[in-house]
């Protein structure tokens, strides 16, 4: 019987009753994820599946290296898992980017960077090889395995030249992004197990250009030799709600085949559970706030990645500028929205997949255990 079944039949669930209690267990102002948005542009790329795509960041002055250094140093003892990443810009296009990765990583703060990779360049690199020996993983999202596909699917001018000072056209950036990835893996290999809990991952999102067999195949062929893991899943519809045109049919189908002819390769993952592009509506709260908050550059701190753009801007719990981090982890404004009905009140059904998988399961989990 499944546990599906068994809950329905109201068998006792040791394991449900232990996950619902530490989550409620959980306090609010030790957050598990603080994730950093410190970009200010996406360079040339306008990819059309973006998640923010026409979705701006609110304006502000940039966070300098050592406002975000102050904010570090305010969790620093609740060791969450500090995350770079952006929902409509590259991270690494803040003017420091290399600052910020070595203030996290001089702190030995667990570090997870989501990049282009195309400013990936050797500071990157040695801020996060040579310091630090907690968890650290880069992940460059990457979807093609061709410069035409490249370009193509990140909607990348290609003799535009690229803005602030490099003499680089849209053209070369495949190029680039290859060239940075393979000196990164080249340079952790040489430092053999003093890098070794430096987990180097390779991004890349199915869609009618890329996700054949012979695509595939490229794809793990070019790849497995750059990388630690070399990951494929289907995009999920931008947070406009304008459903992509190139993402094909039967994609559960897919990507079961795709889990079977890679089952047991120590590189290669696939995401089963991406086939549905549109977001789940199981869940009517949001329980995944309590456990994360996200920084965008000008220091507005929101409750999850997703939402930290101006069309959102009614769910900024705060700024750092004008309250510590630590005040606005355990704020009203921050409390407030714990309660709040998502599509009533927070009017942002865009959770990305973690934080909709997180939400579901707790919603479950507590209408199903509790009266
Ligand atoms: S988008 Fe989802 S995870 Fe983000 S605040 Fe809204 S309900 Fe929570």
């Amino acid at each position: 019987m499944s546990h599906d079944q068994e809950q329905a039949l109201g068998v006792f669930q040791y394991r449900d009753h232990f996950f619902l209690r530490v989550s409620e267990a959980h306090d609010h102002r030790r957050p598990l994820q603080v994730e950093l948005h410190p970009g200010l542009h996406c360079d040339l790329y306008r990819c059309p599946h973006c998640y923010g795509h026409g979705q701006p960041p609110m304006p502000g002055r940039v966070l300098s290296v050592p406002e975000i250094a102050g904010m570090l140093d305010q969790v620093g003892d609740v060791n969450p898992l500090i995350v770079v990443s952006g929902i409509t810009t590259e991270p690494l296009t803040h003017p420091d980017a290399a600052g910020i990765l070595r203030e996290i990583r001089s702190r030995d703060l667990r570090l997870g960077l989501f990049t282009k990779g195309y400013r990936f360049d050797a500071a990157c690199a040695d801020a996060v090889l040579r310091q630090g020996t907690s968890e650290c993983f880069v992940t460059f999202s990457v979807d093609a395995v061709e410069r035409d596909d490249y370009n193509r699917l990140h909607g990348i001018p290609v003799r535009h030249v690229a803005p602030h000072g490099s003499a680089r056209h849209g053209e070369d950036y495949f190029d680039v992004v290859l060239a940075n990835v393979r000196a990164f893996y080249e340079a952790k290999q040489r430092m053999g197990a003093a890098a070794s809990h430096v987990q180097i991952r390779i991004a890349l999102l199915l869609f009618e250009e890329n996700s054949s067999d012979a695509a595939v195949d490229q794809a793990v062929a070019t790849f497995t030799d750059t990388a630690d893991i070399v990951r494929f899943a289907f995009p999920q519809t931008p947070n406009d709600g304008v459903a992509l045109a190139n993402v094909p049919d039967a994609r559960e189908q897919r990507l079961h085949q795709l889990a079977e002819r890679f089952k047991g390769h120590r590189k290669v993952r696939v995401l089963t559970n991406t086939a549905e592009p549109d977001r789940s509506r199981d869940f009517k709260h949001c329980h995944t706030q309590k456990f994360q908050v996200t920084i965008d550059k000008s220091g507005n701190v929101f409750p999850c990645p997703q939402v930290a753009v101006s069309n959102y801007a009614h769910l900024s719990v705060g700024n750092v500028r004008t309250a510590s981090l630590s005040e606005i982890l355990d704020s009203p404004q921050r409390r407030r929205l714990f309660d709040c009905r998502i599509d009533e009140d927070m009017k942002c059904r865009i959770c990305d997949r973690k934080d909709e998988a997180v939400n579901a399961a707790l919603e479950k989990l507590r209408l199903g255990l509790r009266p």
